[in-house]
């Protein structure tokens, strides 16, 4: 199958580094994920409106905050479908008093008091149209979320999540590490060689991005095993210090740094 020729503009958040993509179909146009805060999803919404074609769909990628939260605001309360397999939908569901309690005082003014969930729930492996445009949704399971999927709209055309994460630091704290490895093996097999990733933060990028997240992945992993016999704050400053120097950059290093000590946590559970 060809690439598609469809216009897809990412819109990265200002708040957060977290992109939506904005999917121009032939009768529609469809966003993918939905930000975090209620300025980033202002500016979603005003991306949606500069093109001057209706909003027909909203795809979720995965349950994670960043990715949903914003929704409401984005939608302004338009009845379109929210669409997300049923296991990513229940995890969203099941997570978001927590998620309330722990990112909404972390955002403030900032944190979407309204939140809406995905409102449509396709099979894993099905094919669903909007705005012109055929997606088809692959479940990955437990791995950066403790639901996520992948959705393409052909071979090459691929929204990725968070299964792989491009030049920015990565959340494990749902500790789902190894699953997660097991994912980008699956996708290193079964994704085109020439597959596009739009991820959900950083830039869209080739295949190479699956072998680069699996690195991240394996260095966390080793870095927690390395300092698992030591006090929490001397193994919270060597794991970011040895991740830092896995990836010397400092976009999204607070998810890592956030990762540490559930991570450890669950891998100590995992020894016993
Ligand atoms: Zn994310």
């Amino acid at each position: 199958m060809t690439r598609t020729n469809l216009q897809i503009d990412r819109i990265e958040g200002d708040v957060m580094s977290v992109n939506s993509y904005v999917v121009h179909g032939p009768t529609g146009i469809v966003v993918i994920d939905g930000q975090l805060t209620i300025s980033d999803a202002d500016k979603v919404r005003a991306a949606v409106d500069a093109t001057c074609a209706p909003l027909v769909g909203v795809l979720v990628t995965h349950a994670h905050p960043d990715h949903y939260a914003g929704l409401a605001q984005l939608l302004g309360g338009a009845d379109v479908p929210i669409v997300a397999t049923e296991h990513v939908t229940a995890a969203i569901r099941r997570d978001d008093e927590v998620k309330n309690g722990i990112v909404g005082p972390m955002m403030g003014a900032e944190w979407p008091a309204q939140r809406i969930f995905p409102n449509r729930t396709p099979d894993a492996g099905s094919t669903i149209e909007l705005g012109g445009v055929e997606f088809r949704v692959i479940e990955l399971g437990p791995g950066e979320s403790p639901a996520d999927t992948i959705w393409l709209v052909d071979d090459t055309t691929v929204f990725a999540g968070d299964v792989a994460y491009h030049d920015a630091h990565s959340y494990l704290a749902d500790g789902h590490a190894d699953e997660w490895l097991a994912n980008l093996s699956r996708l290193e097999a079964e994704l085109a060689p020439d597959a596009m990733l739009y991820v959900g933060h950083g830039e869209p990028a080739g295949k190479q991005l699956l072998a680069s997240q699996r690195a991240y992945v394996e260095a966390f992993i080793a870095a927690i095993d390395e300092y698992a016999d030591v006090d929490d704050d001397t193994r919270q400053a060597g794991v970011v210090a040895r991740m830092v120097q896995q990836l010397p950059s400092d976009r999204l290093r607070f998810l890592m740094e956030l990762s540490v000590a559930p991570f450890a946590a669950s891998r100590s559970k995992l020894r016993q």
